[in-house]
């Protein structure tokens, strides 16, 4: 492991659980092969990789008060579910702590959970890496899921999109209003 990636770790290790740095690592891994395939910088997908979940383990209140200590936005749907914070709150920690200022790997960070419309290949990445990575119990279409990420990665966020939506209808559980717009701007882009 590089350096750089080594003392992120090292911090990290104190941050996140057990499971979720267990999840942390199959994501960089699984970013840095999607990054092999396409042809993406390999050291930015192996940071965004590593830092994307970095604010996951702070409690509810406390993502709330952070996220006001940075200037975040929070919208009426991430307050009532504070969880979907940790994202754009990863982001402030990656500048803040572990000292990024790559603008490619903050935005990743920031819409690894929702997507955006017109995302950049390093968003795609690790958008997917976050879905697909070893770890991951078997989600519907997970291996068809897998396969077309290293076949065709617009087709790919597509499927994941679709089933996510389809994933948080059936379990009645809050859907951010980017999630929807993200798929609705891949399924015209792929003539659903
Ligand atoms: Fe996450
Ligand atoms: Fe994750």
């Amino acid at each position: 492991m590089n350096e750089e990636i080594s003392k992120i770790k090292e911090i990290l290790k104190n941050e996140l659980d057990e499971a979720r740095m267990e999840h942390t690592m199959g994501v960089m891994y699984t970013a840095a092969a999607l990054a092999m395939r396409y042809n993406e910088d390999l050291q930015k997908a192996l940071i965004a990789g590593i830092l994307h979940d970095c604010a996951k383990c702070v409690p509810s209140g406390a993502k709330i008060l952070l996220c006001e200590k940075y200037d975040i936005e929070i919208s009426d749907v991430e307050r009532q579910n504070p969880g979907l914070l940790h994202a754009k709150l990863g982001a402030a920690f990656a500048k803040d702590i572990y000292h990024i200022e790559d603008n490619d790997i903050l935005n990743a960070i920031i819409c690894h959970t929702t997507g955006r419309p017109v995302m950049t290949l390093l968003d795609k990445i690790i958008y997917i890496a976050d879905y697909i990575e070893p770890g991951r119990k078997n989600l519907p279409n997970m291996k068809e899921v897998r396969r077309l990420a290293f076949e065709d990665i617009d087709h790919c966020l597509y499927k994941i999109l679709r089933d996510s939506l389809i994933y948080l209808a059936s379990r009645n559980m809050p859907v951010d209003p980017m999630t929807e717009q993200t798929y609705l701007y891949y399924k015209e882009l792929l003539n659903k």
